[in-house]
């Protein structure tokens, strides 16, 4: 370093040359010596230069060393990776971000492949681009996004900028900046997904924070029918269509201050002037400090839908045929006004009513015309109604006329009800026309009034619908009331319903057997008898519940019973002498005998039990096999395959004829007990017993004799030919131990 010392340094140097000289002059001079001290003096002189001159090269060098830290420093903790990467594409430098954004020790990181860090996706990409930058004439700069792994094998994104270093006498290298630009890309595709939701299906409408419209998107101007232009700047009250209050927009805004968000329909209208319903949810989007910056308001049109649910509910509660309420819609205004009757006190009716033999108009001019004789009905009992009541169609040719508000006074209401029913009679029988025919029909009205001491919507409804009956009963074209005999007979009904359901699940029934014998009084057989231990009741007789169950349909599962009952029975019997070869006999009701599945009832029972099935007997009555006697034959005849024999009960009752006798796959014919009880007495019986019993025998059918009282009684029909009895005189109904100790009893005779 050769720089002449600046003036400073001279003066100081000069300065301090002085001094030197001075202390030399201390030492008084010797002769001759004077040049000496010369030469002395300049040594000093460029000792103290050199000196001067070493402490600047320091300087320098602390200089150097500092910077050269800096600039590391700068290198290795800089907010961007920086590598080299050899022309083999391995690692040969990195700094300490790359390192960390690696995440590998930068030991391991020298002479790996660059490569290892890319995503496989995106390999092939970096190895073009690589191969390229490598490869090409001019040096620029290159960018790329790459998809990264971390060592770890996660993910990142990273922009890289590389640069192709040239090295004289050495193989080119490149220089890579690269960042993370994960967050950037993620924020990238919130805002694409923020774009796609932005032109979404949905009206979207952004307000600034004081309500002013900013922006709108494609489906908003579907809806609205305002395109963009129109709307900027504006505020949205520019939708409104008058149809909502002031305090309706005043709950909107108390509820987006408070909550930041508001739902709900909305009337507002298009550009067209149309008013259309829309689903609309405002919410208030806040900047950092809390603010509200934006509304947001999301809305459909739900025009389509409101269409839907009014068609639907016009469907759930309107007859279609007749447009005027149906079933379920009376039902619901029947308890509403009940509930009014209980505050009003004030009564209200219900008149049921059904057409006078609708189906023979049905029958003969067709359903077309039977439709539009309903319509024209609706109408007419509706004009006799006065506004503000009901008229509901129950269905098939069953309306229901529902009067509210009558008089608190039940005779008065009543009257107020009959008048509306007269004047109703009186329309419908006016002719009809339909089409190109006059038309006459009338109606039967069964009317009950109703009010806060009625709770039970259907009892009300039984009520008038028990009153239609009684009306029909007594000739068409009437109006019945009905009355508490009524009421105490239909909640008795009600109640032996109740308890003969729970009979079937509290195994309150049991089979009582009768004996049948021959002219010896030898035991040929028994007949199965149902009994009913009703907990409240004493043992309860058939012909008290037999006729309810077979009305309501419970016969079906009662008949089951007895049916696997008896069977049961008779394969113990097939166990024991005095009792393996009794037949026994189980009577039938005619809804079991239609049921689907009978005979699979009878078969799986008679497999069940194992029983011989020529000791099955069923006893069906007349009206059974009358009721539809192809299909009668049809069953007896698949049970008469299985084995299955057949009694005819109470023969003598119906109106049995030759004819079809002839054709059912009978056994016996059972003479019915109403004929043996005169007997004696009566010649007529007399005649009739000898004819059922010729008949029988011309037919080939066993005969026997039920209700034998008295040896007279056995006598006569035995002397006609009848060999087989059952009646009191042999044994009354009883349980099955007290049946078999009387078979062991006769047999020990
Ligand atoms: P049914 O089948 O004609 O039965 C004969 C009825 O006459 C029985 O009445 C029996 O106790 C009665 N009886 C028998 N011998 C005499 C007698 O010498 N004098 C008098 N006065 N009566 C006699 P019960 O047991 O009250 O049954 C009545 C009816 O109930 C039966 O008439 C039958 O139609 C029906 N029933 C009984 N059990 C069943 C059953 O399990 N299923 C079905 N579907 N009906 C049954
Ligand atoms: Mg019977
Ligand atoms: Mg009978």
């Amino acid at each position: 370093m050769n720089k002449a010392p600046n003036e400073q340094e001279k003066l100081r140097i000069e300065a301090e040359a002085q001094l030197v000289r001075r202390r030399i002059n201390l030492v008084q001079p010797q002769p001759g010596e004077d040049l000496l001290h010369e030469l002395m003096h300049e040594l000093k002189v460029h000792q103290i230069e050199l000196e001067m001159q070493n402490e600047e090269l320091r300087k320098s060098h602390i200089a150097l060393e500092e910077s050269r830290d800096r600039f590391l420093d700068l290198y290795e903790f800089a907010p961007i990776c920086y590598l080299t990467i050899t022309r083999q594409a391995s690692i040969c430098e990195i700094n300490l971000t790359g390192c960390t954004l690696l995440g590998v020790e930068r030991k391991q990181l020298v002479n790996k492949r660059f490569s290892n860090f890319v995503a496989p996706q995106d390999r092939d990409r970096w190895h073009r681009r690589f191969m390229n930058i490598m490869e090409q004439a001019d040096f620029d700069k290159q960018s790329i996004e790459l998809s990264m792994l971390h060592a770890d094998g996660s993910p990142f994104y990273a922009h890289l900028d590389c640069l192709r270093r040239e090295v004289v006498n050495a193989q080119p290298s490149l220089r890579i900046a690269m960042f993370d630009i994960n967050e950037l890309k993620i924020a990238e595709a919130k805002l694409r997904i923020a774009a796609t939701v932005f032109e979404s299906q949905e009206g979207v409408v952004v307000a600034d924070a004081s309500g002013l419209i900013v922006s709108v998107n494609a489906a908003f101007t579907n809806i609205t029918g305002y395109v963009q232009n129109e709307v900027l700047g504006k505020n949205p009250n520019m939708l409104s269509s008058g149809r909502h209050d002031a305090d309706f927009y005043a709950a909107m805004w108390r509820s987006i201050s408070s909550l930041g968000f508001w739902e709900g329909e909305i009337w507002n209208k298009r550009k067209s002037g149309e008013v259309y319903p829309e689903h609309l949810v405002i919410t208030a989007v806040k900047d950092q400090n809390g603010s509200v910056s934006h509304y947001v308001g999301t809305l459909t049109d739900i025009t389509l839908s409101r269409n839907a649910a009014d068609e639907i509910q016009h469907l759930a509660f309107y007859d279609p045929l007749t447009h005027i309420p149906n079933r379920r819609l009376l039902i619901d205004r029947l308890k509403l006004a009940l509930a009014s009757s209980l505050r009003s006190g004030k009564e209200g009716a219900i008149l049921f009513l059904d057409l006078d033999n609708f189906k023979t108009l049905n029958d003969t001019l067709g359903h077309d015309h039977g439709d539009m004789l309903l319509q024209q009905v609706a109408s007419r009992i509706e004009s006799c109604v006065p506004e503000g009541n009901t008229v509901a169609r129950m269905g098939g040719d069953e309306f229901v006329v529902m009067l509210e508000n009558l008089s608190e006074q039940s005779f008065e209401a009543a009257n107020q009800a009959e008048a509306v029913a007269k004047k109703i009679l009186f329309s419908l029988n006016q002719p009809y026309k339909l089409d190109t025919h006059e038309y006459r029909i009338t109606a039967s009205i069964g009317a009950t009034l109703f009010n806060k001491d009625h709770a039970q919507i259907a009892q009300i409804l039984k009520q008038a619908d028990i009153a239609m009956y009684q009306s029909k009963k007594s000739g068409y074209n009437a109006l019945r009331f009905f009355d508490p005999e009524m009421q105490a007979n239909l909640s008795a009904r009600v109640d032996l319903e109740k308890d003969l359901i729970a009979a079937i699940e509290n195994h309150e029934f049991e089979l009582y057997y009768q004996i049948q014998v021959d002219h010896n009084r030898k035991p040929v057989g028994a007949e199965a008898l149902i009994r009913w231990h009703h907990p409240k009741r004493m043992l309860v007789s058939p012909l008290e519940f037999i006729p309810f169950a077979e009305e309501t349909g419970l016969i079906v599962a009662i008949g089951k019973w007895v049916l696997e009952t008896a069977c049961a029975q008779l394969g113990v019997w097939q166990h024991s002498e005095l009792t393996k070869e009794l037949t026994l006999s189980v009577n039938v009701s005619a809804k079991q005998f239609r049921e689907a599945n009978f005979v699979d009832q009878v078969h799986a029972a008679v497999k069940l039990h194992n029983i011989n099935p020529m000791l099955l007997k069923l006893e069906p009555t007349e009206s059974v096999l009358l009721e539809n006697l192809e299909d009668t034959i049809a069953t007896m005849s698949k049970l008469k395959a299985i084995g299955v024999r057949f009694a005819l009960d109470d023969f003598g009752t119906g109106f049995s004829s030759l004819q079809y006798l002839k054709k059912l796959p009978l056994n016996q014919l059972k003479i019915d007990q109403s004929f043996v009880k005169e007997l004696v007495s009566d010649n007529n019986d007399q005649a009739i017993v000898r004819t059922i019993i010729a008949m029988a025998q011309s037919l080939n059918l066993e005969v026997i004799a039920e209700g034998v009282e008295t040896e007279q009684q056995q006598r006569i029909l035995q002397q006609n030919g009848c060999n087989h009895y059952q009646g009191y005189l042999f044994g009354k109904p009883v349980p099955i131990d007290v049946f078999e100790m009387s078979l062991e009893k006769q047999g020990a005779l």
